[in-house]
């Protein structure tokens, strides 16, 4: 195969994704279907604030000037809707490469998780972003002709498609610089050829865009009883960046359709803050929490979604400087005073500027979100189990702020019926008299951590236990060791200190146990051997026979098996069994010196069981189950 010919007429197949993805917009975006108009006009902006930002090094690309502006006309007879812009438009390769496949990255794992159930994968993808390919809403048949910004005239590229599989390229011609849309309209879509609709839709939608609209003034004709289009043209939105107005200027319903326009996303936001920040360093912050997490929200090449702007000129999407990654949620724009045009990623890493914005936004996320957690708690639990997650990394990231996000963080624990909705200072008000420390159990799943027998003793005491199950809980302790001035214990480490918890009687009860087992657990101890790290009595269990716990200082039997799951090495520590003297497994154990060693072994891979672990030889502990029970059936 030789080089394209660039001067005739090509055929190419959309992505595979794309095909997919127009197949659902076409089929279930009908209801809202208003949205491609919005969508162009998106893209019609965006198009303009990328070369308002090329030409800052390379002025000649404006060509016929900077009077930048989008143009929305119709022709009934010709039943075509068409979104004009003078920005940088598209190369034919462009077009190719923008018009039919999707650069987003996660997108093949994004459409494997589509269902076919109509009214989610409609959710979905209003989450992903429909873009360009909406047109098809409306229109069977959809033609661009784009010029890129400092290319000849006759270099256009006319792109044709009817969305179904194809698209064709071929060269045109285009006296100016930018891109039309042009929709041929479905059967039946009539009533969008109407400037009041098209108007409607625009002010509804796209008012907050900071390029003029443009569209032809209409008159009433009394003879022709029709309104007929006049030569003169009007701007039919404000025309002024959002972010620039006074709040008190700014609707609840612009400032969501703003969100909508930077975010790509189609939901209502949860919540924002706008704010014009004075003194040293000069900005305004325009921050959003969507109410959903993105579909590529754990992909760690994820860039941040702050759109950063140099004194209303666009500069960069995605400016990840501008917030810590564990703020990789946030939507908006930052709209710098005294930072240069043509600073480059490489200079926002370095810029103190820049440096003092990321403080300032993130503290103002934190404010939101603890706005969010006082006063709209039903918000703040939607926040939580989308983002939770997400915010849990900042206790490790950002030890400056360490302690307002601990105050933000949600549990689940044995008093909340599995909701994550229990924060630390709720946990700290019900504390026990004479309780010290804050309690917590890891475990994989929360059906798993209800059932830990190391919860037994809490649950006789009435003390609440917080239950820790998602993957980034293990990483987030080893940073956050205390809140409030009372340290944070895990259930299934080290001796169970319940101080003052438990009684003198209690106390006493512990040594004579301990003391009256002295010899059993040293028996057991040696029929375990290299097994276990050591062996004794507990009053942490009431109706199991025995647990295992590890040293306060090592790694927890979850954490382990978490890195193991990762393929990563972890240091073998040997747990220590517990066993609960009061239950008559145990009690029976006095007197079954002859198969002391078999009883000992089931009695540490039930244990190990019960933790939700692994036993390293579990065809041996069938075995002796099946003994044990053949000895039971026998007597
Ligand atoms: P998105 O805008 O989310 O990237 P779209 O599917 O809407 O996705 O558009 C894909 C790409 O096509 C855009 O990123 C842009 O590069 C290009 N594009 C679309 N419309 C225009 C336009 N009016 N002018 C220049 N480029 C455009």
């Amino acid at each position: 195969m030789g080089a394209p010919d660039t001067k005739i007429k090509e055929t190419l197949g959309f992505q595979a994704e794309v095909k997919q993805l127009l197949h659902l917009v076409t089929h279930s975006l009908y209801s809202n279907k208003e949205i491609f108009l919005r969508e162009l006009v998106s893209n019609a902006s965006d198009a303009c604030d990328k070369l308002r930002f090329e030409a800052i090094a390379k002025p000649e690309l404006l060509e016929g000037g900077p009077d930048y502006a989008i143009r929305v006309s119709y022709d009934k007879a010709a039943r075509t809707i068409t979104v004009s812009d003078n920005g940088i438009g598209m190369s034919r390769d462009e077009a190719i490469q923008h018009l039919g496949t999707i650069a987003k990255s996660g997108t093949r794992e994004f459409f494997a998780q589509l269902t076919g159930d109509q009214q989610k994968d409609t959710q979905l993808i209003g989450q992903f972003g429909v873009g360009f390919y909406s047109s098809f809403i409306v229109a069977d048949r959809v033609t661009v002709i784009s010029r890129r910004a400092g290319l000849p005239a006759d270099q256009a590229v006319k792109w044709e498609s009817d969305g179904s599989g194809e698209f064709t390229v071929e060269p045109a011609a285009r006296e100016a610089r930018g891109t039309d849309v042009i929709l041929h309209l479905k059967e039946g879509e009539d009533e969008l050829l109407s400037s009041w609709k098209l108007r409607s839709i625009l002010t509804k939608y796209s008012d907050h865009i900071a390029t003029p609209i443009r569209m032809k003034k209409e008159e009433w004709d009394k003879d022709k009883n029709d309104y007929v289009v006049k030569d003169e043209e009007e701007t039919v939105n404000q025309a002024s960046a959002l972010w620039t107005r006074t709040k008190s200027d700014i609707t609840d319903e612009q400032y969501k359709s703003f969100y909508q326009h930077v975010a790509h996303d189609f939901t209502e936001p949860l919540a924002w803050t706008h704010n014009r920040v004075e003194g040293k360093t000069e900005y305004i912050q325009l921050l959003y929490i969507p109410s959903h997490a993105p579909f590529d929200i754990w992909d760690r090449n994820q860039r941040h979604g702050v759109k950063l702007y140099v004194r209303r000129v666009f500069i960069m999407d995605d400016a990840e400087q501008l917030l810590p990654p564990y703020l990789r949620f946030v939507r908006g724009v930052v709209d710098s005073s005294d930072l240069p045009l043509n600073v480059s990623r490489e200079i926002l890493q370095e810029s103190r500027d820049v440096k003092a914005i990321r403080e300032g936004c993130t503290k103002r996320v934190l404010s939101l979100l603890e706005d969010l957690a006082e006063n709209r708690k039903d918000d703040y639990a939607k926040f939580w189990s989308e983002f939770g997650q997400v915010l849990k990394e900042g206790v490790g990231d950002d030890p400056a702020n360490r302690e307002r996000i601990a105050r933000l963080l949600r549990f689940a624990s044995t008093t909340s019926e599995g909701a994550q909705s229990v924060s630390l200072g709720d946990y700290v008000a019900r504390m026990k008299p004479g309780q010290k420390s804050i309690y917590y159990l890891t475990a994989d799943t929360l059906e798993a951590a209800k059932s830990s027998p190391h919860l037994e003793i809490f649950r006789k005491k009435g003390v609440e236990v917080l239950l820790l199950t998602d993957r980034v809980d293990e990483w987030m302790l080893t940073f956050l060791h205390e809140f409030d001035g009372k340290p944070l214990a895990s259930v299934a480490k080290g001796d169970l200190d319940l101080g003052e918890l438990a009684d003198a009687q209690e106390k006493e009860e512990q040594q004579k146990v301990a003391d009256e087992y002295k010899e059993l657990v040293g028996k057991v101890k040696s029929a375990l051997g290299e097994r276990v790290q050591d062996v004794r009595v507990t009053l942490r269990l009431t109706d199991s026979p025995a647990c295992i716990v590890v040293d306060r200082d090592a790694m927890s039997a979850h954490l382990a098996r978490l890195l193991k799951a990762a393929g990563q090495k972890a240091p073998a520590s040997k747990p220590i069994l517990e066993l609960n003297p009061h239950h008559p497994l145990v009690q029976r154990l006095k007197y079954e010196e002859a198969k002391l060693a078999d009883w000992a072994a089931l009695l540490l891979d039930q244990a190990v069981l019960a933790e939700g672990g692994q036993l390293d030889d579990p065809a041996g502990f069938v075995r002796r189950l099946n003994q044990m029970l053949l000895d039971a059936a026998a007597k």
